[in-house]
């Protein structure tokens, strides 16, 4: 879990230069001119919710899944994004605290962690978010994976099995489901992905007791369920 905010370096950091170069001929409407209006047009899609007027409602307390329990992370943790829109997201990334639930929503609060996930599942099945899926959650110790991704921790410990109780599996496969359903991801392990798996991660959760084939088994399982649910109300809803 713990990790720290993706630091602009290297490769990186020249992007962000880039980056700014481009905001800036933009805000010189000059862009068009010098021909980087691909550029330029990507850029807008990024900034267009920062100009006046052109965010999005949100309403407060407001969660993504039905049923989670709202406690806001602290600013510091997370980034201000209007997903997917500006980043589209294709992996859904799976933690373990290495801490109890109780801590783990106080050091998502703490803004000098630097670090939170959107969600938290507890050994009940409890789910509480603590940012909302269209910002930018600062948990995958990478930019690019942190744009892309919802993370999901999981409260327990990588070397206790028994903290992953079968409440746990059940509640947080529904919530990758809606998840992959929401945003098109395919279900499957190339995009839900462990933390030990990000490019240049030394975290290891959410480790080997992490039952990979019971948990894809049970996403799967909740999103026909899901479907099929969606199909009824279609049927009932024309008859
Ligand atoms: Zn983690």
């Amino acid at each position: 879990m713990k990790d720290e905010k993706a630091k602009p370096r290297g490769r990186r950091a020249k992007d962000a230069d880039r980056r700014m170069g481009r905001r800036t001929l933009l805000i010189g409407g000059a862009a068009a001119a010098v021909g980087t209006a691909v550029l330029a047009r990507d850029e807008l899609r990024r900034l267009w919710w920062r100009m006046p007027g052109m965010e999005k409602p949100r309403v407060d307390g407001a969660v993504d899944f039905r049923g989670a329990t709202w406690v806001a992370a602290s600013a510091a943790n997370w980034r201000r994004a209007d997903r997917p829109d500006d980043y589209g997201i294709d992996r859904v990334i799976i933690h373990v605290t290495q801490g109890s639930f109780a801590s783990a929503v106080r050091v998502f609060q703490d803004p000098g962690h630097g670090a939170a996930a959107h969600y938290i599942v507890r050994k009940d099945g409890h789910i509480t978010q603590m940012i909302r899926e269209l910002d930018v959650a600062f948990h995958a110790g990478n930019r690019e994976f942190n744009e892309r991704s919802v993370g999901i921790e999981h409260a327990g410990f990588v070397d206790r099995p028994e903290d992953f109780t079968d409440a746990m599996y059940a509640a947080s496969a529904r919530l990758t489901a809606r998840i992959c359903e929401r945003y098109g991801i395919p279900v499957d392990r190339e995009h839900i992905i462990g933390h030990v798996e990000i490019p240049g991660t030394d975290h290891t959760d959410p480790g080997p007791h992490w039952d990979w084939d019971r948990y894809l088994r049970l996403v799967r399982e909740a999103a026909e369920a899901s479907t099929s649910r969606g199909v009824a109300e279609a049927a009932t809803s024309t008859a």
